[in-house]
């Protein structure tokens, strides 16, 4: 109704414009040359109106006959649609990569090659959000309050894309604003372990310490790791003495780590000192025993009889006598030397106490044989130790892997300290 009204005052008011156009006096004069072109202003009015009408006519007309344009076939349009979505497709890439200038500039193709779809607007936006998101985070940068929540963003930003080089200024940046918090110095700490970086690793776990950000004992483990990553390294390289040295170093900042006791004791039994090695391997099983320092324990003495051994055995895990460990050590070792009550002891010990394992009902299983030679019994062992409790094992906290040796970046998702021991 409203409308109605619009359009009868809009009518009135035309047409007495009209009237009062018509009975103005005076007449419209063009020359050009000897010609002459006289008329009144109300007939030049309708000329123009005319003149509109034939040119909006002509347009139509013209788009009208593009879409017959025989140069705009299926097939022109189909290639044009299909390079439109490859434009997309790369402006999203772009986009994943962080690049919004290459972004951007597929999404303007894509909008020309696609102008009915919505993809490319789509893409823009999300360029156009990016950029600000970018730019928002720089500002944040600036200003020292929001400073080290914009570098906090941007580092693990860099993380996720594996830009170490980067996250690697970040962190110290972020560091050098919040030097007693422990998030952001352990992840310094990574990403400079990371890049091999080991000086700069051990500053910071300085800083860590006077500024008590980390526990004294995480400290103290790193510091070893540290020592134990550069001393594998050596040993690779064929320096044994700096290998040694730095392993060494390794069990003194943390004796409870017992893979650099091993590759300490590895090298020592390399050079025929088993004297040395004995103190390593002792100091190391009564901190942390670990089969592997077993291994290395029954290597010392390559010559002495299976009774020898035993006794050296006995000697041995008095370090740490109710161990799991100690004891699967004494059985296997009474075994050998055909001390079956002793054998039979450690193991019924274990099963006692609720700790059998695998490795225990195999023990059993073989001292059945030996003793025996009972192969029924044996059998009966054998298939217990199927459904056995698993034995101490690596165990990666970050991806669960468990691999056989300890290395200090897990095989499989290389986290670096990733591995712990699980009982
Ligand atoms: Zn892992």
């Amino acid at each position: 109704m409203t409308r109605l009204t619009f359009y009868i005052i809009l009518g009135v008011l035309i047409a007495l414009g009209a009237a009062w156009v018509v009975a103005q006096p005076g007449d419209m004069v063009l020359t050009w040359r000897s010609w002459e072109l006289r008329m009144s202003f109300a007939t030049l009015a309708i000329i123009g109106l005319l003149y509109s009408a034939a040119l909006w006519l002509l347009c139509r007309f013209w788009r009208a006959l593009r879409n017959v344009n025989p140069f705009n076939s299926p097939a022109r349009q189909a290639a044009r649609r299909r390079r439109g979505h490859a434009e997309l497709d790369r402006g999203w890439s772009a986009l994943a990569l962080g690049d919004e200038v290459a972004a951007l500039r597929h999404a303007r193709h894509a909008k020309v090659d696609l102008p009915e779809e919505n993809g490319p607007l789509l893409l823009l936006s999300h360029v156009e959000a990016e950029k600000r998101r970018v730019a928002i985070l720089e500002d944040l940068r600036a200003k020292p309050e929001t400073a080290p929540y914009a570098l906090n963003t941007l580092l693990d930003e860099a993380m996720e894309e594996e830009d170490y080089v980067l996250a690697l200024s970040l962190a110290r940046e972020l560091t050098a604003l919040a030097p007693t918090n422990r998030r952001i110095l352990k992840k310094l700490f990574d990403i400079e372990v990371h890049h091999g970086k080991w000086e700069a690793a051990s500053e910071t776990l300085k800083t860590a310490r006077r500024n008590k950000a980390l526990e004294a004992a995480e400290v103290a483990h790193l510091d070893a790791l540290l020592s134990y990553v550069q001393g594998v390294e050596a040993d690779v390289s064929g320096q044994r003495g700096d290998a040694l040295d730095l392993a060494l170093d390794a069990q003194k900042k943390d004796a409870s780590f017992a893979p650099a006791a091993q590759l300490a004791a590895r090298i020592l039994l390399s050079r025929k000192d088993g004297g040395r090695a004995r103190k390593v391997l002792e100091k190391a099983w009564k901190e942390h025993p670990l089969p592997e320092l077993a291994e290395l324990f029954l290597e010392l003495e390559p010559m002495e009889s299976p009774t020898e051994r035993l006794r050296r055995v006995q000697q041995f895990i008095k370090l740490n006598p109710d161990h799991r460990e100690s004891l699967l050590l004494l059985a296997g070792q009474a075994i050998e030397a055909q001390h079956w009550p002793e054998a039979r002891q450690a193991l019924d010990r274990l099963v006692k106490e609720d700790r059998a394992t695998v490795r225990t009902y195999n023990l059993f299983a073989r001292l059945e044989q030996k003793q025996k030679k009972d192969q029924i019994a044996a059998e009966k062992y054998l298939e217990k130790a199927l459904t056995a409790k698993r034995d101490g094992h690596w165990h990666c906290s970050e991806c669960g892997h468990q691999p056989r040796h300890y290395t200090a970046n897990c095989p499989d998702c290389d986290q670096f300290d990733g591995l712990e021991w699980v009982e």
